[in-house]
């Protein structure tokens, strides 16, 4: 029966608890302990089963339970201690201030098709939104001028239970936005803020809803509206759900939608980020507007859209990246290549590496790589292997110069440590420790941590995972129908005092979470810990995708392993992993493993949150752990090296865990002294906490992401935008220009005034004439490049120095030369080359163009 109205009804609180609203309205809550205690004390039933959720919890709990608390002093002081801390933390955030006080303009907007925020709002899949949702929240504790823009999906992402033979099953829950952290933004006369976006034959509408992030608003649209048709109400239904063309459908909702929406929430943005390449048809859509409506031609605004365009590429093998027929991006995205002016083959160009296949499909990540200035991968080591993936797009170039860097990714310090954790370094780091910069004099008190204090807490954290996991089994026991007996098994797994393996996360073949099954007969010898008393227990969590049938044989192979082994006791698998019993994990586990096969994991941030919790990291030197301090903070599995043949890769490096179980860990954990503490393990907790908790952090990272891209971009923008766009202008017909008369450019001759054999530090004079031909000199920047020779006969890892132009001669040859000289013997190897030189340029990389001289 469908309605002839609706009405949203919000709770009706007692006007005395009217602080409590905006309380729950703003997730602060998530990472502050006054608040998140305060919904607990109102009603930890409710606290509970609402999957905490405070503003479910205030439309269903009882106006009795209101009444009460309304009259009860002590919870009223609670809540005006937190609503104080609330109105505190939104005005106190100093760091950007400081910064950049006199940019008034600023507003970076943060695309992404995930967030991961709480587990009341389940619109994230895994690491990408859970980073997404950190990289919020520290943008709200820095004080960024920061907005974020999702998509609002109507179906969560999936939960997850286990059939009696262990196979995945799902259950989608529909998310019901009135009892959510959500409210819909509204014009000033009441109504709903709507966008439309042209698809093929038809118009669809969307409505925008605002999730309060500390400061920081996260803007996410929904078409489940009238009247839009039922195809369309599911754009926004279900995370990376359906087909090729729904997922069309919803990157172009999310890149255009997402563009229309900040307009129309009057937001003008001055950087656009793309966390990934979902949102990638923004740029299309912003180059769109700007030939419409300010009358610019497509360099031009392709120039503006570039040169204010940030991406971070999260994906380190082709079969990641999203792509799309070119017959596909046609039919839905042709219009746009009608207002370019651009024939098919010209917009079609835009996404692809190779632009003379015209069979190669679209691909997000190369359109995003094309209309972005700064490009980064989210671990050192994968930002290597990004350079190799899209080196191509940058011919000539050496591979360590293809613009593409690194920022690591990190992990939100007040969401992911346990509050207990939190208190011990609130009380001897002081209240800083969660954003201090890794060089910060604080770290050094981590080893004033009382020994005995930091064991005792972390045994207290180990105990609430067991009772955690006696709890979650228990229900699951209970949900299922299954038997007495059942029950009672539930109620006595794991072992409190036992040395504890976690493993949780997505469940992709690369991440091999059954490696450690690979020898039963040693694995069972390690969890049993032979005969002196010496067992490991783990406890592993995880879902697959619901169409990754390898994915969830991993998980059946686990569940058949303990039943077949008797081993229910010492290896648990919790079902339905998300943001909640990850941070019971990576508080209440000992070590964390990690097995992905290398350089498949581009980050993983599961680590850094044991280890932020003091947790040693075991794992293959993938990610963010081969940069990590891996002998000090953890154990590493393997060095770090690569494989032809995955059998017996798996082989080798299944037997290198277990011989680091038995032979280093298990000792380590159990040898303790007369306190019975294990001194040796500890010493390694306050090494993960000082070495990786500062470094490994979004408040590092954020200030790296606003530092080496917002900040500059955002300066970029208003040079380009200012009288009409001039610079864009001036800087567009002089790259049109550059283009043009590039390739007539020459390196004439090179003069070296010494011979082939000269010792180090003895001085060359290097003196090299260049026809310009319609370029000149300011438009160039002559370099010589110089570096050791290898093998190959290449000068590896060569270094550039720019040449200092001296003049034209009498042929009208540009004049340009250098001394420089050697500090360290060997082959050396020299050449010259010329790169394009403009004030507005984000790099001389921009353009893609490099002269070198002919050997
Ligand atoms: C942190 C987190 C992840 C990411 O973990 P990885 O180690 O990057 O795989 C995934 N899911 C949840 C719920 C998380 O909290």
């Amino acid at each position: 029966m469908r309605p002839i109205r609706t009405f949203n009804v919000s709770p009706s609180l007692p006007p005395r608890l009217e602080p409590l609203r905006k309380l729950a309205y703003n997730l602060h809550w998530d990472w502050n302990f006054e608040t998140k205690d305060l919904f607990h004390r109102l009603d930890r039933d409710l606290w509970e089963s609402s999957r905490h959720n405070p503003v479910l919890m205030l439309g269903t709990i009882s106006q009795e339970r209101l009444r009460e608390v309304a009259e009860d002093e002590g919870f009223l002081a609670h809540m005006e201690r937190a609503a104080r801390q609330l109105d505190g933390y939104l005005t106190e955030r100093t760091w950007y201030r400081k910064q950049k006080a006199k940019d008034q303009q600023a507003c970076y907007a943060y695309f992404s098709a995930e967030f991961g925020l709480t587990d009341s709002l389940p619109i994230y899949s895994g690491g990408l939104g859970v980073l997404a949702g950190d990289h919020l929240k520290s943008a709200s504790d820095l004080g960024l001028p920061l907005v974020a823009v999702g998509l609002l999906y109507q179906e969560g992402y999936f939960a997850q239970y286990l059939n009696a033979d262990g196979w995945q099953q799902e259950r989608y829950p529909i998310n019901d936005f009135y009892n959510m952290p959500l409210e819909p933004e509204r014009h000033p006369d009441g109504s709903e803020i709507r966008i439309s976006v042209e698809y093929p034959g038809r118009t669809v509408y969307a409505r925008v809803w605002r999730v309060q992030v500390g400061t920081v608003p996260l803007y996410l649209l929904d078409t489940n509206i009238e009247p839009n048709s039922p195809y369309d109400h599911d754009i926004t239904d279900e995370l990376y759900g359906g087909d090729i063309d729904m997922r069309i459908h919803q990157e172009m909702m999310l890149g255009i939608g997402g563009v229309r929406m900040l307009e129309a929430l009057g937001l003008k943005p001055t950087v656009y980020h793309m966390n990934e390449g979902h949102s990638a048809f923004l740029a299309l859509e912003r180059i769109r507007k700007m030939i419409q409506e300010d009358g610019l031609t497509f360099t031009e605004a392709s120039q503006v859209a570039q040169s204010t365009q940030v991406f971070t590429t999260h994906t380190p093998v082709a079969a990641g990246i999203d792509l799309f027929p070119p017959d596909k991006i046609m039919h839905y995205l042709g219009h746009y290549a009608g207002t370019f002016g651009f024939p098919r083959e010209e917009f079609l160009a835009l996404g692809r590496e190779n632009t003379g296949d015209f069979s190669s499909p679209f691909s997000m990540a190369i359109l995003a790589i094309k209309m972005a200035t700064f490009i980064n991968g989210v671990s050192q080591l994968h930002g290597e292997v990004s350079r190799h993936m899209f080196q191509s797009l940058w011919s000539n170039f050496p591979l360590n110069e293809v613009p593409i860097t690194a920022i690591t990714n990190g992990v939100h310090a007040r969401s992911c440590v346990a509050k207990s954790t939190q208190e011990l370094y609130d009380r001897y780091l002081g209240p800083n420790w969660s954003d201090a910069a890794p060089d910060h004099p604080l770290w050094e008190r981590v080893e004033s941590i009382p020994d005995e204090e930091l064991w005792r807490n972390h045994e207290r954290c180990r105990s609430a995972l067991v009772v955690f996991v006696r709890d979650r089994l228990q229900k699951n026991v209970r949900d299922r129908g299954g038997s007495l007996s059942e029950l009672a098994q539930a109620q006595e797994v794991l072992d409190p005092t036992v040395l504890t393996i976690g493993f949780a996360r997505r469940f992709a073949t690369y991440k091999r979470a059954s490696l450690f099954l690979r020898n039963l007969e040693r694995i069972k010898e390690i969890l049993q810990g032979g005969s002196r008393h010496r067992a490991v227990q783990f406890v592993i969590a995880g879902k697959a995708h619901p169409r990754d049938i390898p994915g969830k044989e991993l998980i059946r192979q686990i569940v058949h392993f303990i039943r077949a082994e008797g081993l229910s006791r010492y290896v648990v698998f919790i079902p339905d992993y998300d943001i909640h019993v990850a941070r019971l994990m990576v508080a209440g586990c000992d070590v964390w493993l990690n097995t992905p096969r290398r350089p498949r994991e581009a980050s993983g941030t599961s680590g850094m949150k044991a280890a932020m919790n003091g947790l040693p990291n075991l794992s293959i030197l993938d990610g963010w752990w081969d940069e990590a301090d891996y002998v000090k903070t953890g154990w590493p599995i393997g060095h770090g090296e690569d494989y032809e043949d995955p059998n017996y890769q798996d082989e080798v490096e299944a037997n290198a865990l277990y011989d680091l179980l038995e032979q280093q860990i298990v000792p380590l954990f159990y040898d303790r002294d007369a306190e019975g503490l294990p001194r040796g393990w500890i010493a390694k907790m306050k090494h993960a906490i000082h070495l990786n908790c500062p470094r490994f952090n979004t408040a590092r990272m954020v200030r790296d992401y606003a530092m080496q891209a917002y900040f500059p971009a955002s300066d970029r923008y208003q040079a380009m935008v200012n009288n009409q766009y001039a610079a864009a202008k001036e800087l567009s017909h002089w790259k049109a220009h550059l283009f043009e008369h590039w390739y007539d450019m020459k390196i004439q001759d090179i003069d070296i005034s010494q011979p082939a054999d000269i010792q180090v530090n003895e001085t060359i004079s290097v003196k090299a004439r260049l026809k310009l031909g319609a370029l000149t000199p300011a438009d160039v920047q002559v370099e010589l490049y110089q570096g050791s020779v290898n093998a190959e006969g290449e000068i590896a890892d060569g270094v550039s120095v720019e040449m200092e132009y001296q003049g034209q001669d009498p042929n009208q040859h540009s004049i340009y030369t250098i001394d420089i000289s050697y500090t360290s013997s060997g082959l050396q190897g020299l050449s010259l080359r010329v790169l394009p030189k403009n004030e507005y340029l984000s790099s001389p990389y921009e353009p893609g163009l490099i002269l070198w001289a002919e050997a």
